[in-house]
């Protein structure tokens, strides 16, 4: 859990952004990415009715994700929280919906478990995971990933460079990162790399390895294999779909009879 405070009954998290270098050292030590082939073991996500509540939180303390969707159509997540914060997927899970609170449940079947209830624009996004999971039984699955064949992580992103970032790259002698060539900084002060034209990093080697990997940003060593932002990016750029298809009537099962 990186840089948690309380907040008016909140708890706030940040990832990315200006500042935040002990929070990313802090998820790294929870979570490093693996390069080579490595076997993980993740939260599956399903969805419930609020009627089946206590169901969901079963199945969260069993190291799943839960989508609690309300007759009017907005949905609540559950998610494992513990005196550290969230977990380091629970937490790549929020990022990757931009959303950065929770509030702990303080009754109910729910009781101490992290609640969020998710923005319109990206309640299809949370579905869609319990769609991709429904093929898969209980509450987690192990997936194998190897970074070094992969690459996906390494195209279409917005890396943000830290201030640290530069410097390490100025004192490893690398002083052409920080030139224009290789980065972008916006009216807001935000600087990040600067991607080729057909989506890849520039520093990404031809045998999928990063070409800087000992200097390379933090927020290329922050990112977690295995996480939504990892999966969402390998369905991007190779296709690959770990898990269901979109839209596969797996809804069935889970809404009325295999989850509930
Ligand atoms: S997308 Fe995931 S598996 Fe692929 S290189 Fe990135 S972290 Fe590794
Ligand atoms: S700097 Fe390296 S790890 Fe980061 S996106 Fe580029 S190739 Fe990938």
């Amino acid at each position: 859990m990186c840089g948690g405070h309380n907040n008016a009954g909140k708890e706030t998290f940040w990832l990315g952004r200006n500042g935040n270098e002990d929070a990313i050292r802090a998820a790294l030590a929870l979570y490093p990415a693996p390069m080579s082939a490595s076997i993980l073991k993740r939260p599956l996500w399903r969805r419930f009715r609020p009627a089946f509540l206590s169901r969901a939180a079963d199945h969260v303390k069993a190291g799943g994700h839960a989508a609690v969707i309300a007759d009017d159509g907005r949905v609540r997540v559950l998610l494992p929280v513990d005196e550290k914060g969230l977990p380091v997927f629970a937490l790549w899970s929020l990022l990757a919906i931009e959303h950065r609170r929770y509030r702990r449940v303080k009754d109910g079947p729910a009781v101490g478990l992290a609640a969020v209830l998710i923005r319109r624009e990206f309640v299809s996004v949370v579905l869609d995971w319990c769609t991709r999971d429904s093929m898969f039984p209980g509450s987690t699955r192990k997936l194998k990933l190897d970074c070094t064949t992969c690459a996906a992580c390494c195209h279409d992103a917005n890396v943000v460079l830290e201030e640290k970032d530069l410097e390490r790259f100025r004192a490893e002698g690398r002083q052409d990162l920080t030139e224009r060539a290789y980065i972008k900084r916006a009216k807001d002060g935000i600087v990040t790399l600067r991607f080729a034209k057909d989506g890849r990093c520039q520093l990404l080697a031809e045998d999928k390895l990063c070409s800087i990997y000992s200097i390379r940003p933090y927020n290329c060593r922050a990112f977690v294999a295995g996480s939504e932002a990892c999966l969402a990016a390998r369905e991007d750029t190779l296709g690959v779909r770990d898990g269901a298809p979109k839209g596969e009537s797996a809804l069935l099962i889970e809404m009325g009879k295999k989850h509930e």
